[in-house]
């Protein structure tokens, strides 16, 4: 028995000479929600549908330890136990909520059984209208109602709250996260916004131009990214030049930082958060100049350039208008890439 719901290994597939997915690799420990995250035309969606069979390429697939399609095996979408919810879920318009969410089940508990699910997601009052007569977050939890009502192994998701207005994004994605979690789900979730992936998943596994960079926690993706791009995609601040000199140092242009101790001597890239930099006394640290500064609520995060030219971002809790001359320093450990 596996503990893992998704296992896929190496997936490739090429449109012409575009590869959308580069020897990719990808994983879903049973019960966890994990995010794919990576920037528009990354290979996000190309990955799914080689999942669920809607789509055919290299490479092996698993769910729940079964292979599914690799070598001569490609067993079809509907015998794969993968549930669906796109970003624009298609409901049956001439069936109500509740008829949609039973449609695809069994048996004399099928009625029980959509009523259980609608009240799971939070919609029971919906039961009786007509597609039409519901908002689009509400139709994408009578999708999500409708996928879980069919227990499967993996349940996939591809941007499903891309089309939600702000204000109601973050209830529909609570419900949505918390129907997943009160029935132990598995789930990948495709998403292009990185908070949106650090503040849900389980898991994040980060993907740009068909490879996949890094799966990790979100605080470890966040913390401790291992190249580059990961670093510079995820979360705020900013990368800058640096040299590691000796046990635990590096120099950059704010001067010397603490690293990881066993980070290897030689040039690499220090990555600054916003909350590895603080304002000091001035003459304590880095000159600097604010050039921009944003309101946050509980802070402000200012965007600061150094002597060199060089913009870092800070967040602090009192206002600095543009203009203002200030002291910087890096407080803490910052992790490198090279
Ligand atoms: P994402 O979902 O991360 O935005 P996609 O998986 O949709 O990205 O696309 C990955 C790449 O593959 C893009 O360069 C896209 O243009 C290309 N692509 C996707 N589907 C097709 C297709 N049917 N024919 C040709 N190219 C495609
Ligand atoms: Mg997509």
């Amino acid at each position: 028995m596996t503990d893992l719901a998704l296992d896929a290994r190496g997936l490739v597939r090429r449109y012409g000479s575009v590869v959308a997915v580069d020897h990719a690799d990808l994983a879903v420990p049973r019960g966890e929600v994990v995010a794919l995250l990576g920037p528009s035309g990354c290979g996000k969606t190309t990955s799914l549908r080689l999942i669920a069979g809607l789509d055919r390429g290299e490479g092996t697939i698993s769910i729940d330890g079964v292979v599914v399609s690799g070598g001569a095996k490609e067993v079809p979408p509907e015998k794969r136990g993968v549930g669906l919810v796109f970003q624009d879920s298609v409901l049956f318009p001439h069936l109500d909520v509740a008829a949609n969410v039973s449609y695809g089940l069994r048996g004399d508990d099928r009625d029980a059984t959509a009523q259980r699910m609608l009240a799971l997601l939070g919609i029971r009052d919906l039961a009786a209208r007509m597609p039409h007569e519901i908002s689009g977050g509400e139709q994408q939890r009578a999708a999500l109602a409708r996928t879980l009502a069919t227990e499967p192994a993996l349940v996939l998701l591809d941007e499903p709250f891309a089309h939600l207005d702000a204000s109601l994004r973050e209830r529909v994605r609570e419900e949505m996260l918390g129907a997943l979690r009160r029935t132990g789900t598995s789930a990948l979730l495709v998403t292009h916004d990185q908070s949106e992936a650090l503040a849900i998943a389980d898991r994040v596994i980060v993907m740009n131009a068909g490879r996949i960079h890094q799966h990790g926690t979100p605080e470890e993706v966040y913390r401790r990214p291992v190249d580059r791009f990961t670093a510079e995609f995820i979360g705020r601040g900013v990368v800058v030049p640096a040299r590691v000199t000796g046990a635990g140092v590096a120099s950059t242009v704010l001067g010397e930082v603490a690293v990881g101790a066993g980070t290897p001597a030689g040039e690499c890239f220090a990555v600054l958060r916003p909350e590895s930099i603080e304002l000091v006394a001035p003459g304590a640290g880095i000159a600097g100049r604010v050039v921009r500064s944003w309101f946050r609520g509980g802070d402000r995060l200012l965007r600061i350039e150094l002597a060199d030219g060089t913009l870092v971002e800070a967040s602090d809790s009192a206002w600095h208008a543009a203009g203002e001359r200030v002291s910087v320093a890096v407080r803490g450990e910052v992790a490198v890439v090279r």
